[in-house]
C-alpha cells in the first residue's frame, strides 16, 4: 500500500510538472497567477512545481508585467534556448538533418542528396548518421542538452516490440520492415538513453503545422503532404488518428479513377498517380510529347522534380497549352481528393502542405476549392477552411523534432 501511495504522489507530481510545462511551452510567457487561474492547481502547488522546474533549468523568469494595484507579476517561459532537438526528414530525393532549439528554431542544417532515391536503406542510414554528428559538432551544443532525435520517413511506422524498435514499411519506396530506430542509433553513435523516434513524414509535418503553423487552434483538421508522393495527417480531437496498424492517412492511395493511371503502390487510379510531383511531371511529358506543347513549353530534361514542377508552372504562365491542361486536371483531382476528406472527416480545416503542395497550391488553390465545393456535401463544405501550409517546404524535419520535444514535455525533464 505504502509503495503504491508513493507512486501515486510521484505520478501526480510528474503530471503537474508536465501540465505547467506544456502550458508555458504553448502559451508562455505567463505569470504564476495566470497558471493558477487557468489550471485546477492551487497557488501552493504552482509555486512548488515552478520552483522545481526553474531548479531543473526547464523554466526561466523573463521579466515582469504590472498588475492592478499589486506587485508586478514575474513572467515565466520554458527555457527553450537551453535545450535542443534534432529533426530528420528522409525525403525521396534527399536527407535533411536539422538541429533546433526546444521551440524549434533552426540552428544548423545538413542536407544530403540521394541521387538514386531513398530506396537504398544503407545509404539513407549512413547520411542520417553523418548528418546527426555534423549538426551536433557545428552547433557546438552539449550532448546532455539534446532531448532526442526524431525521424520522418515515407512509409508506415510500426512499433512492434515496444518503443525501442520502430520498424518502417515503405511499400512505394521498397522498404520492407526496416528497423530504422536501431540503425540510426548505431550509425550516429548515439548514447543508449537518448530517445530516437521514427514516424511517418506526413504525420510529423502535420504535428509541426498543428503546433506552429496553419493548423494552430484547430481540433479536427487534415494536414496534407504533397511531394513526390502524397500523404496526410488526420487530426481528430487534437491528436493524429493512426488506425489499427498505424497506416491511417494514406490519402495518396485512395482511388480517384477506377482503372486509372498505374500508381507506385501497385494499384491503379490513386490520387498520388495524378497529383504527386512525379505524376504531374510524367503527365506533362506525355501531354507535351502528344503535341500539345506550344513554343512556350517547358524543357524538363536534366531538372530535378522541384525545378521541373516550377518549369511547368512557368510554362503555364507563358501560355503553354500542355501545362495548362495538366495543371487544370491536377486541380480537379486534388479538389476531388479534398472533397473526399471533407465528406469522410468533416474537418474544420484542411491544410495543403509539402513542397509540391505549396508550389502547386499557390497557383491552383482557388480552383481546387471550387472543385471541392462541387463534389463535397454542402454543409460540411461550408464549415471547412482550406489553406496552404505556413511552415515552408522543410516542415517534415521540424515536425520530426516535435516527437522528442513532445516526449520531453511529457516526461518533464532531461534524461
Ligand atoms: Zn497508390
Amino acid at each position: 500500500m505504502a509503495e503504491r501511495g508513493m507512486r501515486t504522489v510521484r505520478d501526480l507530481r510528474r503530471s503537474n510538472r508536465s501540465l505547467l510545462l506544456r502550458r508555458l511551452y504553448f502559451g508562455g510567457p505567463l505569470s504564476r497567477q495566470d497558471l493558477i487561474d487557468t489550471t485546477t492547481l492551487s497557488a501552493a502547488s504552482v509555486s512548488n512545481v515552478i520552483g522545481d522546474l526553474i531548479g531543473a533549468g526547464l523554466v526561466a523568469e523573463v521579466g515582469s508585467v504590472g498588475s492592478e494595484g499589486g506587485r508586478p507579476r514575474i513572467l515565466l517561459r520554458v527555457d527553450c534556448p537551453r535545450w535542443h532537438a534534432i529533426g530528420v526528414d528522409v525525403g525521396e530525393t534527399r536527407v535533411l538533418v536539422e538541429l533546433f532549439t526546444l521551440d524549434l528554431a533552426v540552428l544548423v542544417r545538413a542536407e544530403y542528396p540521394l541521387p538514386d532515391g531513398c530506396g537504398a536503406v544503407a545509404a539513407v542510414v549512413e547520411r542520417i548518421g553523418e548528418g546527426v554528428r555534423s549538426v551536433l559538432a557545428d552547433g557546438g551544443v552539449q550532448p546532455a542538452t539534446v532531448v532526442g532525435v526524431g525521424v520522418g520517413v515515407p512509409g508506415v511506422v510500426e512499433h512492434a516490440d515496444g518503443p525501442k524498435e520502430g520498424v518502417v514499411h515503405g511499400q512505394t519506396v521498397g522498404w520492407d520492415a526496416v528497423p530504422l530506430e536501431r540503425l540510426v542509433r548505431e550509425a550516429a553513435g548515439l548514447e543508449p538513453d537518448l530517445p530516437v523516434f521514427v514516424d511517418n513524414g506526413a504525420t510529423t509535418l502535420g504535428q509541426a503545422e498543428m503546433w506552429f503553423g496553419a493548423g494552430r487552434g484547430a481540433r479536427d483538421a487534415v494536414i496534407t503532404l504533397i511531394g513526390s508522393g502524397v500523404g496526410a495527417c488526420v487530426v481528430a480531437g487534437g491528436s493524429p488518428y493512426r488506425g489499427t496498424g498505424r497506416s491511417a492517412g494514406e490519402w495518396g492511395h485512395t482511388t480517384v479513377q477506377v482503372g486509372g493511371r498505374a500508381c507506385r503502390c501497385g494499384a491503379r487510379g490513386c490520387l498520388e498517380a495524378y497529383v504527386g510531383a512525379e505524376a504531374v511531371i510524367a503527365r506533362y511529358r506525355e501531354a507535351a510529347d502528344g503535341g500539345a506543347r506550344g513554343r512556350e513549353g517547358a524543357e524538363l530534361s536534366g531538372l530535378d522534380e522541384e525545378h521541373a514542377v516550377a518549369a511547368i508552372l512557368a510554362a503555364d504562365a507563358n501560355g503553354d497549352r500542355a501545362a495548362l491542361a495538366v495543371l487544370e486536371e491536377t486541380a480537379v483531382y486534388l479538389g476531388v481528393g479534398v472533397a473526399n476528406l471533407i465528406n469522410l472527416f468533416n474537418p474544420e480545416r484542411i491544410v495543403i502542405g509539402g513542397w509540391a503542395g505549396l508550389l502547386l497550391g499557390g497557383r491552383l488553390l482557388p480552383r481546387v476549392r471550387e472543385i471541392a465545393g462541387d463534389y463535397a456535401l454542402r454543409h460540411a463544405f461550408t464549415t471547412v477552411e482550406l489553406k496552404l501550409g505556413e511552415l515552408g517546404p522543410d516542415a517534415v524535419a521540424r515536425g520530426a523534432a516535435t516527437l522528442p520535444v513532445e516526449s520531453f514535455l511529457g516526461q518533464v525533464g532531461p534524461r
